[in-house]
């Protein structure tokens, strides 16, 4: 007997017609209408068909069909079959179907059904949650957006790097960082990289990006807060102005999602999403300017507050309607801006951004305070005491070149980019005040 040709939902083709074949994956459907079974077996890009006519297949066939629990993972050998009624015009008609794991019932959840599950469920039975193409479909753009990332950012002469998530300070302000025990001392989970990609600066490796998690005990419980998420980071030195972060970063994410629109064809269609490259260059508003906008839409907000969730979105409405899902808010107050950022001397405003997506910020950034004492006047200006930070402050004391970065929250990219309700959908397993598990 010839050995059977393994398939898949996207290898399989009306081509394979008389050829012995062998489909892998879970049993999504089982209808067994007495003279004839169908399975309808699924793996990652989609599904075969399997349909056993009693008359033609063997009774050990009909007896494992008859006895299989939805989900079960299977292994079916058969023989290929143009068929137009079913899905990519071929079917199997199985001469075998093994089964490699049997599935328990009642499942926790269903995979296929089209009854709405509470989000809860879904989180609690990720895994099965997650069998869901449309589920799934996040997660390949995910992965595309960050090859993309890495993509432009080389091109650009930026070199990738990692820095430590077991840290001795923050930087991102107190309320937000979660300690832990490191042996005989008192460590913090990584706010953000920004301590040490400013470090990087006064190395020679000027131009640096990093991905990886950041940890913010955030409290509030909201769609776009989570306590790890994937940070994306950039700084580069020798910069003239802010501007040249501005560019970087713009160009970035053009290519980004123009890169999405271009290679995610089929997961747009699984999640009958439509992404759109916003229009460049985006329009720089300066903060005072933004505060006015939403003040008037009649929200009460004072200026040198923070826009807020609500403030963002009504901006993001006003922006909407000029045509721009993409826009710059820059010069906040110094005030408002962590310690490590440049005064606009002067004022009361500072070298800062913020870039907001369709009514949300994705990116903070701007020119970073590069003298040493001004650096250390504006630590104690917001009552941090500089010697926890001397392995900072020393990297500013023998050299230090202009320079400036940012910070991008991934999932709020995607999260925005299809439009989704929440940026939990864009994590895996995702980490919030109450959610530990799974
Ligand atoms: P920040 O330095 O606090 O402005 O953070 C930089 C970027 O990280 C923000 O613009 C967000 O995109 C993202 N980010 C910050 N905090 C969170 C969070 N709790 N959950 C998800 N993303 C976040
Ligand atoms: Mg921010």
């Amino acid at each position: 007997m010839s050995e059977a040709t393994p398939r898949n939902s996207k290898t399989l083709s009306p081509a394979d017609s008389g050829r012995d074949v062998s489909v892998k994956g879970w049993a999504q459907e089982i209808r067994n209408l007495g003279g004839i079974s169908f399975l309808i077996i699924r793996d990652r890009h989609g599904i075969v068909q399997v349909t056993a006519p009693k008359k033609k297949v063997a009774p050990e066939v009909m007896t494992v069909l008859g006895g299989l629990s939805r989900e079960s993972v299977v292994k079916v050998t058969g023989v290929a079959k143009a068929a137009e009624q079913a899905k990519g015009g071929v079917e199997v008609v199985p001469s075998s179907i093994e089964v490699l794991s049997a599935a328990a019932s009642p499942l926790p959840m269903g995979v296929v059904d089209k009854v709405n599950v509470e989000a809860d469920t879904r989180f609690d039975n990720r895994f099965m949650d997650l069998r869901r193409p449309e589920a799934r479909a996040v997660f390949e753009i995910k992965s595309m957006v960050l090859d993309l990332i890495g993509d432009f950012l080389t091109g650009e002469g930026f070199l990738e790097v990692f820095t430590p998530k077991i840290v001795a300070s923050g930087a991102e302000g107190g309320a937000t960082l979660f300690q832990l025990k490191y042996f005989e001392q008192m460590a913090y989970l990584a706010q953000s990289p920004q301590l040490y990609k400013q470090m990087l600066m006064s190395t020679g490796l000027d131009r640096v990006f990093e991905i990886g998690p950041a940890f913010r005990a955030e409290h509030s419980d909201t769609v776009r807060h989570v306590s790890e998420f994937i940070s994306f980071d950039g700084e580069l030195a020798f910069i003239d102005s802010m501007n040249d972060v501005l560019d970087v970063v713009e160009r970035c994410c053009q290519s980004v999602i123009g890169g999405i629109v271009k290679n995610a064809a089929p997961q747009l269609e699984t999640l009958n999403a439509s992404v759109t490259v916003p229009r460049a260059p985006y329009p720089v508003i300066e903060y005072c300017d933004a505060v006015e906008m939403v003040q008037g839409t009649g929200m009460h907000i004072d200026l040198g507050d923070d826009l807020g969730t609500e403030g963002e979105k009504a901006l993001g409405e006003i922006m909407k309607e000029k045509g721009h899902d993409m826009y710059w808010i820059v010069e906040y107050p110094e005030e408002a801006k962590p310690f490590y950022i440049m005064e606009k001397d002067g004022t009361p405003y500072s070298y800062s951004f913020d870039l907001d997506y369709k009514g949300q910020e994705i990116s903070s950034g701007g020119q970073r305070e590069h003298r040493y004492d001004r650096l250390v006047q504006r630590m104690q200006g917001k009552g941090l005491d500089p010697s926890a930070f001397n392995f900072y402050l020393d990297a500013f004391r023998f050299g230090m070149p202009p320079h400036g970065g940012w910070g991008l929250g991934v999932e709020r990219l995607v999260q925005k980019m299809l439009d989704l309700p929440n940026i939990r959908e864009t994590i895996l397993f995702p980490r919030d005040r109450i959610r530990l598990v799974p």
